[in-house]
């Protein structure tokens, strides 16, 4: 008898869910059903590119549709909302369609934006997270013209277990964008009446990389004369100003990462750790259910939140689910590590392999233009390819 998968999500973990279950079972083994709400991917680290070019370009150069792809792994897509999940009787529920039945469950849902955690947040106040935020962004970034320029970084609303501490979610486009648009208004004879502020919740900047990359990262906010807050307890924020502990920060304009949470749809259900979070395994192995699993940054796990994990946690639980079902040794085990090509602007990243932050001692770093041009190369023929790489990390 077939036997059926159902993957939540499609973008980061999904589609590399979806990507590697192909890959090891022909359409006659296995069926596969997509749900998303969205119909078409986004390919996410791409949107930063809202502080330094055209709005029309920005969300279409990284926009992936996604029914041909579908059709070519012989995937049957679901383009619903997910509104819960039964374990016991084996089955997901959506906003509009009957029950979805499954034999292995594959959760890559991430997270939910917080904006409602911070007094006076919205999605008003700015973001690059979403197509349409970027897109926004976009447009307003180039109708700037001096004043005081905020990138704010919220906390993530983890779970009291988590070892170690974290006190922010994904960073990195925070920064990148603060160093795109400093670049951008280099280029437009702007910089001079512009205050850069980057502010973050974080206990530093990079907090969950090493002191190596803190360091540098430090190093080139001050060559940029980027002004950084950290460890900031945000308490409102207005039109004009926002409120820190114990300060008043007047801006004119503002981009956030909303503060990370776990999705409210899940929060105490039984499958979530209290806080909306999926606790797992190293295999990425629901710690109550063997045939559910969940992978990126809905994972409950102070693990990177970060593309480069969700792909390769993808790769350790379809691994871990064949060995499983056809008797075979087990894959190794997840093990978390950071990986960062941060774009710093003039054709530059900062490229960082660390895992000091989980007790590792692997700490490498470099900055300059090759590091550029991977990630760009990666970006090209990740939308190509859908996010199914000839090599998959
Ligand atoms: C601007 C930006 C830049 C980034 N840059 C980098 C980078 O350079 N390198 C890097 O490694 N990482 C980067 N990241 C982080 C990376 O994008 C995330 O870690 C990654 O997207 C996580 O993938 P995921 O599959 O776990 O979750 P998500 O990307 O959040 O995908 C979850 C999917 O599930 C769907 N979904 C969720 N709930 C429901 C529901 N109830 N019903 C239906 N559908 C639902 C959503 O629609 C979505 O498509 C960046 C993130 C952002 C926002």
């Amino acid at each position: 008898m077939k036997t059926h998968a159902v993957v939540l999500g499609a973008r980061f973990g999904g589609l590399a869910i979806t990507s590697w279950l192909r890959r090891l079972y022909p359409a006659e083994e296995l069926d596969i059903t997509v749900v998303d709400r969205w119909q078409d991917a986004v390919y996410r680290p791409g949107l930063v590119h809202a502080m330094d070019q055209p709005g029309l370009n920005v969300a279409k150069k990284v926009t992936m549709p996604l029914s041909s792809h579908w059709k070519k792994l012989r995937i049957t897509p679901i383009q619903d909302i997910i509104v819960q999940i039964d374990p016991d009787q084996q089955k997901v529920y959506t906003a509009t369609l009957p029950p979805i039945s499954y034999d292995v469950l594959f959760m890559a849902t991430g997270t939910e934006p917080g904006w409602d955690r911070i007094a006076g947040l919205s999605p008003r106040r700015g973001g690059v997270c979403e197509a349409y935020q970027a897109r926004h962004t976009a447009w307003q970034r180039q109708s700037w013209s001096q004043g005081h320029f905020v990138f704010a970084a919220g906390p993530i609303i983890g779970s009291p277990q988590w070892e170690p501490k974290i006190s922010v979610g994904c960073e990195c486009p925070l920064l990148e964008s603060a160093f795109l648009f400093e670049r951008w208004l280099v280029k437009q004879q702007l910089r001079t009446k512009t205050q850069i502020s980057v502010m973050t919740a974080g206990s530093s900047l990079a907090e969950n990389s090493s002191p190596r990359v803190r360091q540098q990262l430090t190093r080139l906010m001050a060559q940029r004369n980027i002004t950084v807050y950290t460890n900031v307890q945000f308490e409102r924020v207005t039109d004009h100003d926002i409120f820190i502990k114990g300060e008043r920060v007047p801006y004119d304009r503002s981009v956030w990462t909303a503060p990370m949470k776990g999705p409210s749809w899940l929060t105490n259900t039984k499958l979530d750790d209290g806080y909306g979070w999926i606790p797992t395994n190293n295999y990425m192995n629901h710690v109550r259910y063997p045939n559910i699993y969940a992978v990126g940054d809905g994972t409950s796990h102070p693990w990177p939140k970060m593309g480069h994990s969700a792909m390769v946690q993808s790769r350790v639980a379809v691994h871990h689910w064949l060995a499983k079902q056809k008797h075979r040794k087990l894959p190794a085990p997840f093990h978390p590590y950071l990986v960062w090509m941060l774009e710093t602007g003039d054709s530059h990243s900062l490229f960082s392999i660390t895992n000091m932050f989980y007790g590792g001692t692997t700490d490498i770093l470099y900055h300059g233009l090759w590091p550029a041009w991977i990630k760009r190369a990666f970006q090209r023929s990740y939308v190509w390819s859908h996010g199914s790489l000839p090599i998959m990390p």
